[in-house]
């Protein structure tokens, strides 16, 4: 009863005419082999992935929505040219976040050089608190003692860090990791987030923690994010908000505080309203881990002016069922176009622009890497 109350209170529709965060997948190459990875990454680079100056046309493309880039995959590493791609988006300029894999080829001069061109932060991934339990969840060794290395460089280059945890193997050890980064992490690490496993790429492999083992991880997250010195908080789990509105509400906090905070912790479902996905090949999704339905290609799709909102099968499509979406894309011409003027002289340059509204997605008030996870 309460829950509908604040729900209807919401003013919502904040990202109906641009998302938050725009998701690139770079390349779906990759040095490690996570049991749960969503790009099912293999070690080589797909030659189909959009090219230097696409890339640089979807940047452009960003700017005119206003958000921000976060470069994923794979490993973005992988890409020779991913300095060259982060500088152009910089002098566009928009905010570029990265989120490298944390294998040899992230360096101290690699993250020394994302300081230099501006980056916005870093996603690093820790899967337990000793290398034992994360390298046997990433399938390579030594990936533990990279990830902490990461954060030592970016705590010395002063870049903030997003800390993503898949909690399907973890939930025993959260804890133990809590106490890890709170001790030789804090700082660089601004946020937290404890990704809630989604069964897609290789993940769909693995077992999703038990409605009750996810109670009691929520359980842990509330209690733990009042002493935290950075923030610590969940993706991909929704039901999350749930849980905190009923720790509220038997607290006694009155409901317009809890409106007034639930707008600043960006309650809603964030898929398609806030963030979209841009995969290796150029395909629009609504989000990485919610790869339905297709929305076009920034490539080639002339115009795609709705999404299906009702059709197809399957509770993935649930969410989205309020959601609106028009993406416009122009043709992208296979020589890239450095600016919009030149490219209009040449013809088809791609622009790409996303309205989408959905239920309720409230503004988040800084610039958290968000729900994509290595
Ligand atoms: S989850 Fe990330 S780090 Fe792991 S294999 Fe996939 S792309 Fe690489």
């Amino acid at each position: 009863m309460e829950l509908e109350t604040v729900g209807t209170d919401y003013p919502g529709f904040l990202y109906r005419r641009q998302p938050r965060n725009v998701y690139w997948e770079t390349t779906i190459s990759c040095d490690l082999a996570c049991q749960h990875c969503r790009a099912s990454a293999i070690p080589h680079r797909d030659p189909g992935e959009l090219t230097t100056e696409e890339g640089k046309a979807l940047m452009r493309s960003v700017q005119e929505l206003g958000s921000m880039l976060v470069l994923t995959g794979g490993d973005p590493l992988k890409r020779p040219d991913i300095s060259e791609l982060i500088e152009y988006g910089r002098s566009l300029p928009i905010h570029v976040s990265i989120t490298p894999s944390t294998t040899p080829l992230l360096q101290r001069e690699t993250v020394s050089r994302f300081r230099d061109l501006g980056v916005t932060a870093m996603g690093v991934s820790l899967d337990g608190p000793t290398s034992e339990i994360h390298d046997a969840f990433r399938n390579v060794a030594g990936t533990f003692e990279y990830s902490m290395r990461a954060l030592d460089w970016a705590r010395e280059f002063n870049i903030p860090v997003q800390v993503n945890t898949i909690t399907a193997k973890t939930l025993p050890h959260v804890q133990a990791m809590y106490e890890l980064l709170r001790d030789k992490a804090a700082p660089p690490v601004r946020r937290w987030s404890l990704f809630l496993l989604v069964p897609v790429g290789r993940g769909a492999e693995l077992d999703t923690p038990s409605a009750d083992e996810v109670e009691k991880l929520l359980a842990w997250v509330y209690s733990i994010s009042e002493e935290a010195p950075f923030r610590v908080g969940t993706t991909e789990a929704p039901h999350y908000r749930r849980y905190w509105i009923q720790q509220k509400l038997a607290e006694g906090m009155p409901l317009k505080d809890i409106q007034a905070r639930a707008r600043q912790m960006a309650f809603g479902i964030r898929d398609g309203n806030g963030v979209i996905f841009v995969s290796h090949v150029g395909e629009v999704y609504p989000a990485g881990f919610l790869p339905y339905p297709l929305l076009g290609n920034v490539r080639d799709l002339p115009r795609v002016r709705s999404a299906p909102r009702d059709s197809g099968p399957g509770q993935l499509h649930r969410p989205l069922r309020p959601m609106r979406v028009q993406v416009r894309l122009r043709r992208l011409t296979s020589a890239g176009l450095r600016d919009d003027r030149r490219s209009a002289r040449r013809g088809s340059p791609l622009r790409v622009s996303a309205r989408l509204s959905a239920g309720l997605l409230l503004r988040q008030p800084e610039r958290a890497i968000g729900n994509q996870v290595h």
